[in-house]
């Protein structure tokens, strides 16, 4: 291995990517994170539901991080990673016209949410329409608010809502068929059904209206809806990795430490735990930086007690 390789580098500079460089560069290892642009969150405004953090916008909570893990030494460089290779016993990550050697790759390089293509919806994806009610569920708690069906999973996610608040409608949106049998439970847990296509989310100076299915709006305070999870893989395409299908969609299989099927590749967050919110992704972070450390320790003294 060339002697100018980094012990690791980090693809994406979200949470789990800087809590795995925060451990790695608390073990004083040499390390370099990709910061490919904004993460998953960056239309919140909030980072909700993390211990400790309190209204922290999610730029600020990784610009605060950033800080922290280059005080310990850690290059943090902007950048996509275009294509990832075996070389020289570790990897080779391209980054624009440079070739960067390293010894180990962490892949936190999360999802893309594809949302389906209803006009009004994108713009307020993060403010007013959301996907998880665990990250925004307690702000519009008691509020009317809506589901609209774009897969299989908003039957799920329906359930879900329905414990933040007891005025949820449910837009079957020609998704999702509901027997009557499955009719009667909605009405008995209060949650009114419109059957038919969406048509679009309704706004009106810039905030969320409601939901116009046919000719009629119907008024909501906050839309959920579960968009398309796209992994942000394509650096990795010349790797063989092992994906496992979940719920959310596929993800990259990865054993509870963070070891991909690829000796040396480590997965976290997003990529390997499409559910995870920002404090599960920094911890699967945290726990791959110790792994990769730990995997290097165990080669100096293999080393060392050679003949
Ligand atoms: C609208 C919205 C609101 C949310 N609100 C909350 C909330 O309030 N609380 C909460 O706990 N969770 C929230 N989440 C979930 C949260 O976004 C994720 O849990 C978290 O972002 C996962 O962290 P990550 O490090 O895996 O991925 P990310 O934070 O997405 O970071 C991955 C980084 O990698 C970069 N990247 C991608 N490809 C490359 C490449 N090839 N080279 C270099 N860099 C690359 C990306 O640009 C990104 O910066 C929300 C999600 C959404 C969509």
């Amino acid at each position: 291995m060339n002697s100018d390789a980094y012990d690791a580098i980090v693809i994406g500079a979200g949470a789990a990517g800087l809590s795995a460089a925060l451990v790695l560069g608390r073990a004083r290892r040499r390390v370099l994170v990709l910061d490919g642009g904004p993460p998953r969150n960056a239309a919140a405004a909030h980072v909700n539901g993390y211990l400790g953090i309190d209204g922290l916008s999610p730029l600020e909570l990784l610009a605060v991080g950033r800080t922290q893990v280059e005080k310990l030494g850690v290059a943090v460089r902007e950048g996509i990673a275009s294509h990832v290779e075996a070389a020289d016993g570790g990897f080779a990550v391209h980054v624009g016209s440079d070739t960067l050697r390293t010894k180990h790759v962490v892949v936190a390089a999360g999802i893309t949410d594809s949302l389906p293509g209803l006009g009004g919806l994108s713009e307020g994806f993060g403010v007013d329409i959301f996907h998880c009610p665990y990250c925004h569920g307690y702000e519009v708690a008691g509020e009317r608010l809506a589901v609209v069906a774009t897969q299989p999973m908003s039957g799920h996610q329906v359930r879900m809502v329905r414990q933040w608040s007891d005025d949820v409608v449910f837009f079957l949106n020609d998704t999702i068929e509901l027997g009557a049998e499955e009719r009667r439970v909605f009405a008995a847990r209060g949650v009114e059904v419109v059957d038919g296509p969406v048509n679009e989310i309704v706004r009106r100076d810039g905030a969320l209206r409601g939901v116009r299915a046919g000719e009629a709006v119907h008024e909501v305070d906050a839309v959920f809806v579960a968009p398309t999870m796209v992994l942000n893989l394509d650096a990795l395409a010349g790797f063989e990795l092992e994906m496992t299908d979940t719920p959310m969609g596929p993800v990259v299989a990865a054993d509870p430490m963070g070891a991909t099927n690829v000796p040396g590749l480590w997965a976290a967050g997003n990529v390997a735990d499409a559910g995870s919110q920002v404090i599960s992704a920094a911890a699967q972070g945290a726990k791959v930086g110790a792994m990769i450390n730990g995997t290097l320790v165990e080669e100096d003294w293999s080393l060392a007690s050679a003949p």
